[in-house]
Formats: structure tokens, C-alpha cells, sequence
């Protein structure tokens, strides 16, 4: 039987294993679940999240605050933009840092994939 070595407690484990049976080490990327459950929870939330951020911004009250004939008041709605754009732009690159990650370590376990 071929074996590997886990790289946190050096003990011999099986290939096949995600986990080391010794140290509880991840020495495998589980695969992702495609049950029925996991799809209908994944599609709910592709369906609720859009209405849940639509709901959010109705309820922003920067919209309000910019529109305000004050000039107190349309300063706070204009730092409220400011800061939901600075926000949304840092959401947008933490996302795609975060995306590039996801695909090298996939790349990487696949790497390692092969070398078994
Ligand atoms: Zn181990």
C-alpha cells in the first residue's frame, strides 16, 4: 500500500485520507459537497443575498443625507458616500485577493494530486 507522510507530524498516512488520523492535520482539500441540501442552500442564498443588500441600501440613510437641503446634514450623506465607496472598493479587492488564493491553493492541491 502506497503511503504518505503527514507534513505536521511526519507519520505515515494514506493517500486518500484529507485529514491525518494522528495529528488531525488537513493533508487533503475535502471535495466540495454537491448534495441536494448543499445546491438547494447554495441557490437560496444566491436568490436571498441580492434582496437582503437591495433591503440594506433602502435602508442607508446616506441617500437621505445627500439629498438634504442642509448643508450639516448633506456633509454627513457626502462622507457616508465616500466611505461606502472606499468600502465597496476594498470588498472588491479583498474578493479578488481572496479569489486568486482560492484558485492557487486549488491549483496547489491538484499539483499535489499528481504526485501521489
Ligand atoms: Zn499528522
Amino acid at each position: 500500500m502506497e503511503t504518505n507522510i503527514c507534513p505536521v507530524c511526519h507519520q505515515p498516512i494514506l493517500p486518500t485520507y484529507y485529514f491525518c488520523p494522528n495529528c488531525g492535520a488537513k493533508v487533503n482539500e475535502p471535495p466540495l459537497s454537491t448534495s441536494a441540501g448543499t445546491q438547494a442552500l447554495i441557490y437560496l442564498e444566491s436568490i436571498v443575498l441580492p434582496i437582503v443588500l437591495f433591503l440594506f441600501i433602502k435602508k442607508w440613510p446616506g441617500v437621505k443625507y445627500f439629498k438634504s437641503k442642509d448643508p450639516k446634514a448633506n456633509r454627513i450623506g457626502q462622507v457616508a458616500w465616500v466611505l461606502l465607496i472606499v468600502s465597496t472598493i476594498f470588498v472588491i479587492w479583498f474578493s479578488y485577493v481572496w479569489t486568486e488564493q482560492a484558485i492557487q491553493s486549488s491549483v496547489d492541491s491538484i499539483n499535489t494530486d499528481f504526485n501521489f
